[in-house]
C-alpha cells in the first residue's frame, strides 16, 4: 500500500508547499477575462483559504471577439455593443474571482487591446509610443474602460513601454512570491504576449532594485490553448480530452498512446518539457473552480466544452530552465522580419532551425498578422540557452516578387539591430546575415 500512499501525497501538493510559511502574496497575470480563472482558479482560492493575499491583472477586456459578441448580442456587434461585451467581461471576472475570495479592489484591468498583445511585443525597445497600434475600436475605448488600475483611469496609448511600465507597476506594488502567467510556449499569440511581458518585467526588476528585486518570487506558467503540430497534424493537444471530463487529469495518462498514432503526451512533453509543478483539487475546490467558470456567461455561449476541461482532477504550470527569475528572458534574441520574407536560422551549432517545426527547443515564434500596414510577419524568441553566433537567410515568402523589399532586425536586451534594411528579395537570396548576441 505504501506506493499508492506515496503517490497521493505527492499529488496534495507540491515539493515547494511544504516549506511555504503564509500568508504569501500572490499575482495572477491573465491575457483575457477568464484566464485567470481557468488557468489557476483552484490555486487562487486555495491561497486565499491560506490567508494569502492575490491580485489579479487582466491585460486586455478581451472585447475583440466579434464572433463571440455577435452571438451574445444575436446580431453583428457594433463598436459600442463591443465596449459593452468587454464591461460585461471585466463583471464576469470581478464576479469569478470574487466566488474564489478575492475582492474586486484587487482585480485590475490594465486596457490594452485584445488580439495585439504580440503585436504590442514587438515594439519593445522602440524610442517612443510612436510605434504603438490603434486599437480596432475606437479610441475612446480606453477612456471609458474601467481600467481599476491602483485607482488610475486615465488612458494609454498602446505601445510596449507602457505595457512594461504597467506590469512593473503592478509587481512592485504586489512584491509577489508567486506570480501566476500563460507560458510563452501557449499558441495564442495574447497567452505567449503577455507571459513574454511579465517574464521580461521580471527580468528588468532583478537587475533595478532600487523598488523590488524578484529574487525570491516563483513563476509559474500555466497553459490555455496548446495548437500545436504533432504527427503531422495540427490540432488542439491540452487539455486532452476535451471537454467535460472533470473526473480525469489535466494531462490524462490514459490518453498518452492514442489519437492517429500520436503521442499525445509526448507532443505535449516535446514542446513545453513536463509540469513542474501540481495542484490536486479537493472536491471543494473543484465545485469552486466549476462554479467560478459559470460566471463567464459570455463565453459559455461558444466554448462551454473547452472551459469545461479546465475542471479537471488538478492544475499544473510551468517553470522552464531558462524562463525562471535565475535565468530571465530578457536574454532572448529576438528577431523580426517586416516584409514578405521567411526565415531559416542556422544556430551556433550549424543546426537549421526550421521555422515552421518550431523546433527550437524552448524557442518562441510570435506569427504576427498584418493589421497594421506594417507588413510584420513574423518574430522569433531565441531563449538564452542558444545565445550565439546565428546565421540567418531569407526566402521568399509565397506570393512574393523580385521587387519587394524587406527588413530584417534582431533585438536584445530591447535594442534593435537592424540586420537588413529595405533589401530587395534579389539580394537577399545570395546573402546570409550573421547576428552575435552580446552577453
Ligand atoms: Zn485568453
Amino acid at each position: 500500500m505504501l506506493a499508492p500512499l506515496i503517490a497521493a501525497f505527492s499529488g496534495v501538493s507540491t515539493a515547494q508547499d511544504s516549506t511555504i510559511t503564509h500568508p504569501r502574496r500572490i499575482a495572477v497575470f491573465a491575457p483575457h477575462p477568464d484566464d485567470e480563472v481557468l488557468g489557476p482558479g483552484a490555486a487562487i482560492k486555495r491561497a486565499v483559504d491560506q490567508g494569502d493575499s492575490v491580485f489579479v491583472f487582466v491585460m486586455t477586456t478581451g472585447d475583440s471577439n466579434e464572433k463571440n459578441c455577435k452571438v451574445v448580442f444575436g446580431h453583428r456587434c457594433s463598436a459600442e455593443d463591443l465596449m459593452e461585451y468587454g464591461r460585461r467581461r471585466q463583471e464576469e471576472s470581478r464576479r469569478a474571482l470574487l466566488q474564489l475570495g478575492v475582492p474586486p479592489n484587487q482585480v485590475s484591468f490594465l486596457g490594452y487591446p485584445d488580439h495585439l498583445l504580440a503585436d504590442l511585443f514587438q515594439t519593445y525597445g522602440a524610442d517612443s509610443c510612436r510605434l504603438g497600434i490603434s486599437h480596432p475600436i475606437p479610441t475612446g475605448a480606453v477612456r471609458t474602460y474601467c481600467r481599476n488600475f491602483f485607482g488610475d483611469s486615465t488612458s494609454v496609448e498602446y505601445c510596449a513601454n507602457n505595457v512594461f511600465h504597467d506590469v512593473k507597476a503592478a509587481l512592485t506594488a504586489v512584491r509577489p512570491d508567486v506570480v501566476y502567467v500563460t507560458d510563452l510556449h501557449d499558441s495564442h499569440p495574447d497567452h505567449a504576449a503577455t507571459g513574454a511581458f511579465v517574464m521580461s518585467a521580471l527580468a528588468d526588476l532583478a537587475t533595478d532594485s532600487s523598488l523590488w528585486k524578484p529574487s525570491n518570487a516563483e513563476v509559474r506558467a500555466f497553459i490555455i490553448h496548446f495548437r500545436k503540430v504533432c504527427g503531422g497534424k495540427e490540432r488542439s493537444w491540452y487539455p486532452f480530452p476535451e471537454g467535460d471530463h472533470a473526473d480525469f487529469d489535466l494531462i490524462e495518462p490514459s490518453y498518452q498512446k492514442t489519437l492517429s498514432g500520436v503521442n499525445v503526451l509526448q507532443c505535449l512533453f516535446d514542446h513545453v518539457g513536463k509540469p513542474s509543478g501540481t495542484l490536486t483539487l479537493t472536491s471543494d475546490l473543484k465545485a469552486a473552480k466549476k462554479s467560478a467558470i459559470g460566471e463567464y456567461r459570455t463565453q459559455l455561449t461558444t466554448d462551454v466544452d473547452y472551459m469545461a476541461s479546465f475542471v479537471r482532477n488538478n492544475e499544473e504550470w510551468w517553470s522552464h530552465v531558462g524562463r525562471d527569475i535565475a535565468n530571465p528572458p530578457d536574454g532572448y534574441l529576438t528577431l523580426t522580419a517586416v516584409g514578405p520574407v521567411e526565415l531559416a536560422i542556422v544556430d551556433p551549432n550549424g543546426r537549421k532551425l526550421d521555422v515552421l517545426e518550431n523546433d527550437i527547443p524552448d524557442g518562441l515564434y510570435l506569427k504576427v498578422k498584418d493589421k497594421s500596414g506594417s507588413g510584420l510577419n513574423r518574430v522569433i524568441l531565441i531563449p538564452d540557452p542558444l545565445r550565439g553566433v546565428y546565421t540567418i537567410s531569407t526566402t521568399g515568402a509565397t506570393g512574393s516578387g523580385s521587387t519587394d523589399r524587406y527588413s530584417l532586425y534582431a533585438s536584445h536586451r530591447g535594442r534593435q539591430t537592424w540586420i537588413a534594411k529595405g533589401a530587395s528579395l534579389r539580394v537577399r537570396a545570395t546573402g546570409h546575415y550573421v547576428f552575435e548576441t552580446t552577453p
